[in-house]
């Protein structure tokens, strides 16, 4: 039979009893409650809120918004799953409202913006090469290098040969609009 050596360094019962310091459910939500202190002054406003287009949307890749630019499919069932086609900024976060006002979106199929390993999201080469092509859309259309950085805030360099491959395929227009 088995016989056991071991002690129990700790007693099986607490001393003290644990005690809840919050309510388990809160009164007000995180968003009033930050409003709030956003309203006496002692935080800044920085809860995100839901995005809203700042322009309407036009790309420079293509006229057609509801077709993937990548795979040509449309909202609904292709390669066997159900997908739908999100408008990806190219650039992104505080620089979406200059991406639409200089038409700098793609429409794309859900995986191929955030939904799989290749994603545009996800992949830092498909990322890269969209944003060099709207660079040099930018440089041959509306300005100096110089004069997009300082409505971006930066300039994409670099990228090795998975860039170039992505350029070639990703060249505005070469999906004409159906
Ligand atoms: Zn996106």
């Amino acid at each position: 039979m088995y016989n056991s050596t071991l002690k129990r360094k700790t007693p099986l019962k607490q001393k003290t009893a644990l005690k809840a310091y919050t309510p388990l459910k809160a009164k007000k939500s995180l968003r009033q409650c930050q409003e709030e202190k956003a309203k006496r002054g002692e935080v800044k406003k920085t809860y995100a809120k839901p995005y809203k287009p700042k322009h309407r949307y036009e790309s420079i890749f293509t006229k057609d918004l509801k077709r993937c630019f990548i795979t040509g499919a449309e909202n609904g069932f292709s390669d066997g799953e159900y997908h739908d086609i999100h408008i990806h900024h190219i650039f992104g976060a505080s620089n979406k409202a200059n991406s639409e006002k200089y038409h700098y979106v793609i429409p794309l199929r859900d995986d191929w913006h955030n939904m799989a390993s290749y994603g545009v999201h996800i992949d830092r080469n498909l990322d890269l090469a969209l944003k060099q092509i709207c660079q040099e859309d930018f440089i041959k259309y509306h300005g100096s290098r110089t004069d997009f950085i300082k409505i971006f805030g930066k300039f994409w360099t670099g990228g090795g040969d998975e860039i170039s491959r992505y350029r070639q395929r990703l060249s505005p227009g070469t999906r004409k609009a159906a």
